[in-house]
C-alpha cells in the first residue's frame, strides 16, 4: 500500500510504497530528548519506497544533535517533523513520523518504546542502514 503523509501545513509532504500490504506497522517511541519533546513515534519498512515532496525547500529546517549522525525535517513554517534521514556509506536512509500520516488505520500500529541512547555511533549506523526505509527520493512539488 502507498502511505501517504504530510507536516500540519503541507510544507513537506511525502508518499512511502510498502508491500506487501502491512499487516502491522511498528511505531517506535524513541525517548530521547528531541523525540519526547515532540512526540515523536517512527516507523520504517527496510523494502520501502519513501518519495519526499517539498513544497518549499527553504521553509524546511535542518536539527542534529549528539552524534549528529541523524538530520531531523523540521518544517520551518509549522513546526513538525516528517521524518529523518541519515547518510551511511553512499546511501541515504530515513524513517518517518507516524504521527504525520494520512491514511493509516490506528488498528496497524504496534506501539512500543524505544531506547537508542547506549548506542555507540557504529551500532546506530548499523541499525539504521538494516532497519529504515533505504530507498528515498527527493522531489521539489510545484503545486
Ligand atoms: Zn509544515
Amino acid at each position: 500500500m502507498q502511505l501517504h503523509g504530510q507536516c500540519h501545513c503541507g510544507n513537506i509532504a511525502y508518499t512511502l510504497d510498502w508491500a506487501p500490504d502491512p499487516t502491522e506497522i511498528p511505531a517506535r517511541a524513541c525517548d530521547c530528548s528531541f523525540c519526547t519533546r515532540h512526540g515523536a513515534v517512527w516507523t520504517s519498512n527496510p523494502d520501502g519506497h519513501l518519495r519526499i515532496q517539498l513544497r518549499d525547500p527553504a521553509a524546511v529546517s535542518h536539527y542534529a544533535f549528539g552524534t549528529s549522525t541523524a538530520n531531523f525535517h523540521v518544517c520551518s513554517r509549522c513546526g513538525v517533523v516528517p521524518l529523518v534521514t541519515c547518510a551511511v556509506d553512499d546511501g541515504l536512509y530515513a524513517v518517518v513520523n507516524v504521527n504525520t500520516l494520512d491514511n493509516v488505520d490506528p488498528a496497524l500500529l504496534r506501539h512500543r518504546s524505544a531506547s537508542f541512547s547506549e548506542e555507540d555511533v557504529s551500532s546506530k549506523l548499523a541499525r539504521r542502514q538494516a532497519n529504515w526505509i533505504a530507498r528515498v527520493s527527493f522531489a521539489e512539488r510545484l503545486d
